[in-house]
């Protein structure tokens, strides 16, 4: 299996630290809001990854955090006059509630910075203790010149550089020994959460946190650390160095780094006004549709998200849909239980859909590739399976598909589920029938939606539905 390391610029062959084991960490979002498609990108691919890890027989320990400290944390709870811990719970919540729809695994383990402080504040001690952290004013810098390897997986020159944005900077630079080096732990605001430690009482900066918990669950040596693209540099970068500095050996073998995800071809941001959560577009998609559409490309390809794409993989994804309840319709019905000779050898010739699949994903995962071998194994079920077909030949057409799709983490089965676009607008229907003066329209269409678990309730100031 062959997978891109941005730390040689090259495909390399995978071969675990342990036979038969992955240990895997992807940096998981800032819990400030909703997660926009942005951030699902990542989620979906690694979570593809390790499905198909353990397709292959791997045990995966898979960690992924949350970053529940931070100043946009700290800013939106200001705004809304509550804790961070509120506005950060509610946002892993609705975080996990995306991932479910999406089909993405949860993780072995998901931690969260503030449960971690303890740990964090040992490696830094480690860090100061060996000469590559120091202390001004209450404020913890990493010693960046001192780690002979920085730069090492962004390919920058130490003299190029300049700090990165999202480093957490508080105090002047000018009490940094250099600028290069970057804050571990920073004393507190008012109003701010923070933690006793031996330098201040104050709160861990952001890339030591990965570090820690990566460390905490998974050991000092990991077999693949993962992210979006642009945390190549500082974030990756600063782990690497913190990691390797405070455990004197390497951190990851492997980094995979997706590339970014734009909209109607503009990067996605507030000011442009092209931002989307998830949530959004799960008001008018299966969030399958959107899991669909990020295995189209490759990972390490920009993707740009349009109506048009989600329509054409919207059809994509029922074309396998459609083709697995076709054979489930045919097995209810079928004549025959045991293969005939002749399906032995039909069904032998379906082996070529599943090698050409498998390349696909060993070649650095290429979903785009691994998905056209899926609907070519669709194409040859609709042509090989019949009303004449024996129960076994579809159970095992069946399985086949569903074991394909399952390490893509699309499922086939048809789900009945309602969309919440569908349910205001039958709102809007029952409301404008009950306006009409016809009653019955407006009770069958509250019947029809609790049927399908929604539950209205008309208030003075409008009808509001839940889920049941
Ligand atoms: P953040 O909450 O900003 O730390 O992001 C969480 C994850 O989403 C990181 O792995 C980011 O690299 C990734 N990410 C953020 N925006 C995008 C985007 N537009 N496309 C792809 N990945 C993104
Ligand atoms: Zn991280």
């Amino acid at each position: 299996m062959k997978l891109y390391n941005t730390l040689s610029k090259k495909k390399e062959e995978f071969v675990p630290l342990e036979e038969g084991k992955v240990r895997m960490y992807v940096c998981g979002p800032t819990v400030y809001n909703f997660i926009h498609i942005g951030n699902a990108r990542p989620m979906i691919i690694f979570d593809t990854v390790r499905r198909y890890f353990e397709y292959k027989g791997y045990d995966v320990n898979y960690v992924s955090n949350f970053t529940d400290v931070d100043d946009k944390i700290i800013k939106r709870a200001a705004e809304e006059g509550v804790t961070a811990e509120e506005i950060s719970k509610r946002y892993i919540e609705e975080c996990k509630r995306d991932m479910e729809g999406m089909n993405v695994k949860p993780a072995t383990t998901h931690p969260l910075a503030t449960n971690e402080i303890g740990g964090m504040i040992e490696m830094i001690r480690t860090l100061i203790e060996k000469g590559y952290a120091y202390e001004k004013n209450g404020t913890v810098y990493f010693r960046t010149r001192q780690f002979k390897d920085y730069g090492k997986l962004s390919h920058k020159n130490l003299d190029d550089l300049r700090s990165g944005e999202r480093s957490l900077l508080v105090t002047g630079e000018d009490e940094k020994e250099d600028p290069l080096d970057f804050v571990l732990w920073k004393p507190k605001k008012e109003g701010e959460p923070s933690w006793e430690s031996p330098w201040s009482h104050g709160r861990p900066g952001w890339h030591i946190e990965c570090s820690e918990m990566s460390k905490k669950y998974l050991g000092e040596q990991i077999d693949i650390h993962a992210g979006g693209e642009d945390l190549v540099f500082p974030h990756h970068e600063n782990e690497i160095a913190q990691s390797e500095a405070a455990n004197g050996r390497e951190f990851a073998k492997y980094w995979m780094h997706n590339a970014f995800l734009n909209i109607d071809n503009r990067k996605m941001s507030k000011s442009l006004g092209n931002f989307r959560t998830v949530r959004e577009i799960s008001a008018q998609y299966d969030l399958q549709i959107l899991r669909f559409f990020m295995l189209s490309a490759h990972y390490r390809s920009p993707l740009n998200f349009s109506a048009e794409l989600m329509e054409a993989s919207k059809s994509g994804l029922e074309r396998i849909v459609n083709a697995a309840d076709n054979i489930k319709f045919l097995m209810e019905n079928a004549k025959t239980e045991g293969m005939t000779q002749e399906e032995i050898e039909a069904y032998k010739k379906t082996d070529a859909f599943v090698e050409d699949f498998e390349r696909a994903m060993e070649d650095d995962f290429n979903t785009a590739d691994a998905v056209a071998s899926v609907f070519e194994l669709v194409k040859y079920g609709n042509t090989t399976a019949g009303p004449g077909s024996s129960k076994e030949y579809l159970q095992k057409l069946l399985e086949r598909l569903i074991r394909l799709t399952d390490v893509l983490g699309l499922i086939v089965d048809r789900k009945e589920e309602i969309l919440d676009a569908e349910i205001e607008k039958l709102i809007e229907e029952r409301q404008a029938a009950r306006k009409a003066k016809d009653f019955a329209r407006a009770d069958a269409i509250r019947g029809e939606l609790l049927e399908k678990g929604i539950i209205l309730k008309d208030t003075r100031e409008g009808v509001q539905w839940k889920r049941a």
